[in-house]
């Protein structure tokens, strides 16, 4: 079998809100046949870093080219291919023909040619990165079609640097009205030419650890997004939710706060279809079966990752 690539998913991005409407969910059947490739069809890329010692300084295990091997890039895609199966097989489960659900593939800590073997043998490109020094270098040298997530702690003084990743597809932890009006004004200096995709960050297990605003404050800060910032869009919810969760009738808590938060704020607003993202490695088929839309998956896909402490 070769390779198929959909068009749709590889094409360059002419603009964000046309790219959204035509792949607002890259469904999971599309990645289903999309996947299937021959190993004889992986070819070696090598495309040197423009600026590798950077890379090495941020990432001490990271390769300094783009290059990788087709048993990396076979893994990769198995490991992609099988997440896709089981996103499959939990929305048919659940029987409900509307839901969608987006795969982000979180790529902190791994090498750019990890992404860049996902991206050329699959078509994905939704990635997730946690740290804005990463996403800014990796944006760089990868493809510019690649649309990126960003899912790590937003500080104010980083926000410039994120508004200006020309191909951001979302700020997935708007955690404050105030973080969100400092990448409002970000967004304008950056001269976007969409407003910008947000999700607010919702500390939905109440663990000091997390972050993330209280469920009960989501309403005001959303209310304060649509009202004040111009240069953003209000698109969604996130959640992490507890890694220990108190299971109730089969049901995360967490994930039904999200929910309950989405419901609040659709009403109040008159607003809908906000999304929900939530569900990683360890919860990702229970958070669709409550509702995801949006699912960001690290290690099952690339493997585990040094402890943040280590790295940095
Ligand atoms: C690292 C990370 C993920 C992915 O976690 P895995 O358990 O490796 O799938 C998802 N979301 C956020 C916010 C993360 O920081």
């Amino acid at each position: 079998m070769s390779l198929h690539l959909y068009p749709f998913l590889i094409r360059t991005v002419h603009s964000q809100a046309q790219f959204f409407n035509l792949s607002r969910f890259n469904t999971v059947h599309h990645y289903h046949r999309t996947l299937a490739f021959s190993a004889r069809s992986i070819a070696t890329t090598t495309i040197t870093l423009r600026t590798a010692a950077t890379a090495k300084r941020l990432l001490p295990s990271m390769s300094t080219s783009l290059e990788y091997t087709p048993d990396r890039a076979q893994e990769l895609v198995d490991n992609l291919s099988d997440v896709v199966k089981r996103m499959e097989q939990t929305l048919q489960s659940k029987g409900d023909n509307a839901q969608k659900a987006r795969l982000v593939a979180v790529s902190k800590y791994k090498p750019a040619s990890d992404i860049l073997a996902v991206y050329e043998k699959s078509g994905h490109c939704h990635f997730g990165e946690n740290y804005v020094q990463e996403l800014e270098e990796k944006s760089k040298e990868l493809p510019k079609d690649i649309q990126w997530h960003f899912i790590g702690s937003l500080q104010s003084n980083k926000c410039k640097i994120v508004a200006a990743i020309p191909n951001l597809f979302v700020v997935e932890t708007v955690d404050s009205a105030k973080k969100a009006s400092t990448l409002d004004k970000a967004c304008v200096s950056a001269a976007r030419s969409e407003p910008l995709r947000i999700f607010l960050q919702i500390n939905t297990s109440g663990e000091d650890t997390k972050s993330g605003m209280l469920p009960n404050e989501a309403l005001e800060v959303a209310q304060h997004v649509v009202s004040s910032c111009p240069h953003l869009k209000l698109s969604g919810l996130m959640t992490i939710g507890s890694p220990n969760p108190d299971l109730d009738n089969g049901e995360n808590p967490d994930f039904k706060t999200l929910n309950q938060c989405k419901a609040t704020i659709e009403e109040a607003l008159k607003i809908t279809d906000l999304e929900l993202s939530m569900g990683m490695s360890d919860d990702f088929e229970r958070a669709l079966l409550q509702g995801s839309t949006n699912v960001r998956i690290g290690s099952t896909i690339f493997g585990s990752r040094p402890k943040k402490t280590t790295v940095q």
